[in-house]
């Protein structure tokens, strides 16, 4: 029996441990301190009624033979693949239920997907990104190249149209940065692809923090996607679902490379290899639609959107240069006097007892970067900008 030697290759990660021991080393010597925990990626505020209510009557369903309900379609139920399709035509976007494939979340199928590329494919992944691309690739023994996000770009790297790739991923939101694409960027990087037959991963998980209605939601907003790209969308940061687990892919019928469509292939996978999301999950993510649910989670994203308002003056008051934090849940500040993106950890906990993540966690490009989230409690996150006014 032999191992995947491809994991041998894989750099340990020791970014969220790493953080976690030195906050604890901290508090053991500093026992009055109250620590503030700005790192964090994970929501805090509760499900959003409807969906609580959503699926406590599927439950219920569960426990009555007539309406009991056992293996679910390998792609999700109807009702809330018509409920997405529905979401997808306020952005102009036009699909049919059976492009739409529901999962239990968004990392999931970035990480699935890769099952249906052979492994000869050069990846192009943007740098600092959301890591599980390149681990997810590196798994597979896969090459991957790097697409420089720094400030000259605004953290938003376009297509080197001297260079051949063939799997494109984009993160827009970005995590960490909090970039954005516009429409005229992302066509841009759709027109690439089509030319060389690349296809695009496209990851919008956090969608529904964008507020600029000139920014797009979806690469299907963008002409010549649906031959090109394929889009990854979660309930995760939307709507709360981070433990509940919901996402969905979208993939046009008109993606088709070598005669084969790739919405088919994927479906041949998830039918292979998973057994569909839980019915009462489906109803849950169903609600996040209705207008009452879409009222609910728009609070919730509006007071994570707070508080990065929030951290965004304390950080301007001390001129202190950031990007993010409008359009999306993450703030991303330059650190201070030039400082290395560990140190400026080190001085922030012990100056103001914050805990942030270190940006070249992300990435090469991302040292001498900090990334600062809005999903703590507004009383913490109001305590933090205190802090840091009074401190840094
Ligand atoms: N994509 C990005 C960019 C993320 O930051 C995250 C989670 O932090 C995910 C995907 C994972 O989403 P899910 O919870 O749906 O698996």
């Amino acid at each position: 029996m032999k191992i995947n030697g491809n994991f041998n290759n894989l750099q340990e990660s020791y970014l969220f441990l790493d953080i976690a021991n030195k906050t604890k080393d901290f508090q053991k010597t500093h026992p009055e301190a109250s620590i503030i925990r700005m790192g964090i990626g994970d929501v805090t505020l509760p499900l959003p009624k409807a969906c609580v209510k959503a699926m406590e009557k599927a439950s219920i369903e569960m426990g009555i033979k007539e309406s009991f309900k056992g293996y679910g379609e390998y792609e999700g139920y109807e009702f809330l693949r018509k409920a997405i399709t529905d979401y997808y035509k306020e952005h102009g976007v036009q699909f049919s239920i059976d492009e739409i494939f529901v999962s239990d979340g968004a990392k999931s199928d970035l990480g699935n997907i890769l099952d249906i590329f052979d492994k000869d494919n050069i990846v192009l992944v943007p740098d600092p990104v959301y890591p599980v691309y390149v681990d997810t690739n590196i798994m597979a023994g896969r090459e991957v190249v790097f697409a420089d996000a720094n400030e000259n770009n605004g953290f938003l790297p376009l297509p080197d149209s001297g260079k051949k790739v063939d799997i494109i991923y984009i993160c827009s939101p970005n995590n960490p940065t909090g970039a954005v694409y516009s429409r005229k960027s992302l066509k841009a990087w759709v027109d690439y692809a089509n030319r060389q037959d690349a296809v695009i991963l496209f990851d919008s998980a956090y969608e529904a923090f964008i507020d600029d209605s000139k920014l797009p939601h979806s690469i299907f907003e963008i002409e010549g996607a649906r031959t090109c790209a394929i889009e990854f969308c979660s309930f995760s940061k939307m709507a709360g679902f981070t433990g509940t687990r919901c996402g969905y892919t979208a993939i046009s019928k008109e993606l088709v490379r070598q005669g084969k469509r790739l919405a088919d292939l994927w479906l041949r996978r998830q039918s292979t290899k998973y057994n569909g999301t839980p019915y009462i999950i489906q109803r849950g993510a169903e609600a996040v639609f209705t207008p009452e649910g879409r009222e609910q989670i728009n609070e919730n994203i509006s007071y994570y959107k707070h508080n990065c308002a929030v951290i965004g003056e304390a950080l301007s008051s001390k001129n202190i240069s950031f990007f993010g934090g409008k359009n999306s849940p993450y703030i991303w500040l330059k650190c201070p006097g030039g400082m290395k993106s560990w140190d400026f950890f080190d001085y922030l906990l012990e100056s103001c007892n914050i805990v942030g993540t270190p940006g070249s966690g992300f990435g090469r490009n991302g040292e001498g970067y900090f990334r600062l989230t809005g999903f703590g409690s507004a009383e913490n996150t109001q305590l933090a900008a205190e802090r840091i006014i009074k401190t840094l």
